[in-house]
């Protein structure tokens, strides 16, 4: 067989390797109408119940992942025992990207996971904060981080993953910023500037 139908059977193989684990991710809450409590993507959601029962369901599915990625892997590996097939090679390299960026956390202070419960027990406390920031206190996930509606003071710096809501950008444009960012938000943990922040009010409360 020609090198040509041999690279172009990997490259199938590497992205059906890579997609398979990630369907859950890309159906599962878009599929079936699932909108009921959540406001409309890609507006703030509220932090409340709702809110929390989301962010469990999306750890769920997250973990339902690594069951999906088992069954390209596996069969990968039972045909490369067989025969050094380039399809199945694929198929295997792509799986193992998937366990790759998995397996290493995005910010090591954060636990493990896109969804570490960590990060759901804060969000959850938040539900009746320690500190108010003003009268009319209502801390909403937006895009960058969790602040109040009203005064915009920022409480958790954390920018907001895929939440499964129905995306306004589109089946096809949304597909592929889950599938290029894992679920994760495109803005980076901002930690730096909180312990920057935490630092410098540490400073002014000695002074
Ligand atoms: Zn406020």
């Amino acid at each position: 067989m020609s090198l040509g139908a041999d690279v172009a059977r990997l490259v199938v193989g590497l992205l059906i390797g890579m997609i398979v684990p990630r369907l859950p991710l890309l159906f599962f809450t878009r599929f079936i109408n699932m909108e009921r409590n959540l406001t409309p993507h890609p507006d703030p959601i509220p932090v409340g119940i709702p809110l929390i029962q989301r962010l469990l369901l999306m750890r769920r599915i997250h973990l339902m992942c690594w069951i999906v990625a088992s069954l390209p892997l596996i069969l990968g590996l039972l045909i490369i025992k067989s025969s050094p097939e380039p399809f199945a090679l694929g198929m295997v390299a792509g799986v193992s990207w998937f366990v790759i960026s998995r397996a290493i956390p995005q910010d090591p202070n954060s636990g493990f996971g896109i969804l570490p419960l960590s990060l759901i027990r804060d969000i959850n406390n938040l539900r009746e904060p320690e500190t108010v920031c003003c009268k009319r206190q209502l801390l909403q996930w937006e895009v960058r981080s969790i602040r109040c509606r009203h005064c915009r003071s920022i409480t958790l710096n954390i920018p907001r993953p895929d939440l499964g809501r129905i995306r306004s950008d589109g089946l096809l444009i949304g597909s592929l910023r889950i599938l290029l960012m894992d679920g994760r938000s495109p803005f980076p943990h901002d930690s730096v500037v909180t312990q920057g922040v935490e630092f410098l009010s540490k400073v002014t409360e000695e002074e």
